[in-house]
């Protein structure tokens, strides 16, 4: 023993300095290994041409960038960001929705929001920092702004109708503020007028919620807990909480706070004439001081462009998967959207045979956490997913499939369609608002 330890003490030099070349190079090659895997995903998202961000994304400025990799480890979607060369590098743009915890966590301020490409421009209505338009007493707040996620809707909705209600002037009108769409920005304004006291109708097409609720989505992510006027910070206990709980949430929210949503009544136009504006709904017109336009941009889905598409067995949402039980159903959309529909209605209990189907040879637009529970289930045989196929027709107990160029008939009895929405940027233009193209010049602070 003794023998051992003067042996230790006499080449301890030696043994720390192996020591620490051991640890350096372990270091070393995992780094390398990191990178070569990173490099991969770029290779494979240009090659694929999703090189290309959608919306809101982070842009880095690889001179301020200090390498130390917070921004990759934060990102709730997944792998986003990647370190290549010591710095931090978009791999997976079109996955990207604008969380914005990138941003945050950069100790460099090497990262901003920001809009659009050089390449690819984005049109993002104009609007003030208030979220007013160039109509004035016309404002836009929550996605159909731009920006995506609930708590990004709440504050603009709380900033925009506290903006109007701050400008508002004696006159003639039915109410002195008109909000359109009961989603979370819809919400935060009713909330804020009632908070300030002001004559306020949220107007909904179908009911309060807004699209967590229409979309199949079972857990939604909230990263920062969002403030709602009156009510304080909208906490949860974990940062994913059920469209359940959200629901529950919000119809507490309502019942406490009285807050009135006429839901059934659809928003079709306005003409402004003085200071009022004449709000044209399907139930007739209401006269309102100012204006708030939280309609986010699902109202109207990318359609297919086939014959017989209006017909009832097609539809674009999925609300409540339990009316569909030992169906045949058809989901197109490999996005994030789709996945989850695909999902849902797989679910052994209902006894349905789904097939998602999916335009090209990857799920690139869907996070990760979804890939491997579609492909969990597509391993035990619950769902079937078919690569390189699109719908060519669509008959009422069949749909014809196009796969890898050839035809194929399958049994169909509904068909869920999920290729994203059409922006309304034109109806806005209609209503007098100005469209301004982004090439990554616009730059956004998330909530
Ligand atoms: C699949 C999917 C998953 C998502 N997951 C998350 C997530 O995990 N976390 C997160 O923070 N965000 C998520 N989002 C984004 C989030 O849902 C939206 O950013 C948010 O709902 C926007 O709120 P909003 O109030 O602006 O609009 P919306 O929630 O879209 O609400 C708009 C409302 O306006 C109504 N409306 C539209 N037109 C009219 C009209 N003419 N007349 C009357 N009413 C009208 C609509 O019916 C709708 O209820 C997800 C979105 C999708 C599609």
């Amino acid at each position: 023993m003794e023998l051992l330890l003067n042996l230790i003490s006499e080449y301890l030099e030696y043994i720390l300095f192996g020591g620490m070349v051991f640890v350096s190079f372990h270091f070393i090659t995992r780094k390398q290994k990191q990178q070569k895997f990173a490099r991969k995903i770029l290779d494979k998202t240009i090659k694929s041409g999703m090189n290309e961000p959608l919306t809101l994304h982070p842009e880095i400025n690889s001179s301020l960038c200090g390498g130390c990799a917070s921004c990759t480890k934060v990102c709730p979607e997944g792998d986003i960001l990647r370190m290549i060369n010591h710095k931090a590098v978009l791999v997976n743009p079109t996955k990207c929705v604008g969380h914005g915890e990138c941003e945050r966590a950069c100790p460099y301020g090497a990262i901003d929001l920001v809009f659009g490409t050089k390449t690819r421009g984005v049109d993002i209505p104009r609007v003030s920092s208030d979220y007013e338009t160039n109509v004035p007493g016309l404002y836009i707040a929550g996605e159909l702004g731009g920006m995506g996620l609930i708590r990004n809707a709440i504050k603009q909705g709380n900033l925009a109708a506290s903006h109007a209600i701050k400008n508002l002037k004696d006159g003639q009108a039915d109410v002195d503020l008109l909000i359109v769409g009961a989603g979370p920005g819809g919400i935060a304004c009713g909330l804020t007028a009632i908070t300030k006291k002001v004559s306020y109708k949220v107007l909904e097409q179908n009911s309060m919620g807004g699209t967590v609720y229409n979309f199949p989505r079972q857990k939604v992510v909230m990263t920062h807990p969002a403030e709602l006027p009156g009510f304080g910070l909208m906490k949860f206990s974990r940062n994913k909480v059920s469209k359940e709980e959200l629901l529950e949430y919000w119809t507490a929210v309502r019942k406490k706070s009285g807050l009135k949503v006429s839901e059934g009544v659809k928003f079709d136009n306005l003409e402004k004439k003085g200071d009022v504006f004449y709000v044209e709904t399907s139930k007739g017109t209401i006269k309102a001081k100012k204006v708030i336009l939280c309609m986010g941009v699902r109202g109207s889905p990318r359609k297919l462009g086939l014959p017989n598409e209006d017909t009832s067995k097609v539809a674009y949402n999925l609300v409540d998967p339990e009316q569909y039980q030992s169906q045949h159903i058809a989901v197109v959309g490999g996005g994030n959207a789709g996945v989850e529909a695909a999902q849902m209605l797989a679910n052994p209990k209902y006894g349905n045979k789904v097939k998602l189907l999916v335009r090209g040879d990857q799920l690139d637009r869907c996070n990760d956490e979804n890939k491997a529970i579609i492909f969990d289930m597509e391993k035990k045989g619950q769902v079937e997913i078919k690569w390189n196929t699109v719908v060519s027709e669509i008959h009422p107990e069949k749909l014809i499939l196009e796969t890898d160029g050839k035809k194929l008939e399958v049994p169909n009895h509904y068909l869920f369609v999920f290729a994203g929405a059409i922006m309304p940027h034109k109806f806005l233009m209609s209503l007098g608002i100005e469209i301004d193209k982004s090439f990554g010049d616009r730059k956004m602070k998330s909530a």
